[in-house]
């Protein structure tokens, strides 16, 4: 079942016990950002291309635009991008690198993450592994810490 926007509001109103991750119909997405503070920044070519590598697609078939949490690594100094929360859910194993694959090519459905009352994911740092800690929570109420033409974290 796909929730709608009012369902996906509803739920970030009042959160759900568990972090997890919900389709939703179209359209829900592009509306999502318009709750979102301007902490996101827009992914640059290199760094879609970093993602694209991982998943083993070419850079056009992600349905970007890609924005992602102003933030960087306080142990590595690497830049936060999209590819940080893909990798730390593979290697959770919380997530298959096909289905993300699916998830952030597919041009007929979107998905919406919910961040639950647990807090959500501890997010890796792809280059050294460290946990990624403050900053990537983007103030109080409803934000998205990354997001895509198919996915959102909400
Ligand atoms: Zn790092």
């Amino acid at each position: 079942m796909k929730l709608s926007y009012d369902e996906v509001v509803r739920m970030l109103r009042d959160r759900p016990e568990k972090t997890r991750t919900y389709e939703v119909e179209s359209g829900v997405i592009e509306r999502l950002p318009t709750d979102t503070p301007a902490c996101l920044r827009p992914m640059n070519e290199d760094e879609v291309r970093e993602l694209a590598d991982y998943l083993q697609v070419s850079p056009s078939a992600l349905r970007g635009p890609f924005h992602v949490v102003d933030h960087t690594c306080s142990s590595c100094a690497r830049t936060t991008t999209f590819l940080d929360f893909v990798k730390t859910a593979v290697d959770a194993q919380v997530h298959g690198r096909d289905t993300l694959r699916s998830v952030l090519t597919d041009a007929e459905a979107s998905w919406v993450t919910v961040r639950g009352r647990d807090g959500g994911r501890p997010v890796m740092c792809a280059d050294c592994g460290d946990v990624l800690l403050g900053a990537l929570k983007c103030g109080g109420g409803e934000y998205s810490e990354y997001s895509s033409a198919t996915y959102a974290y909400a």
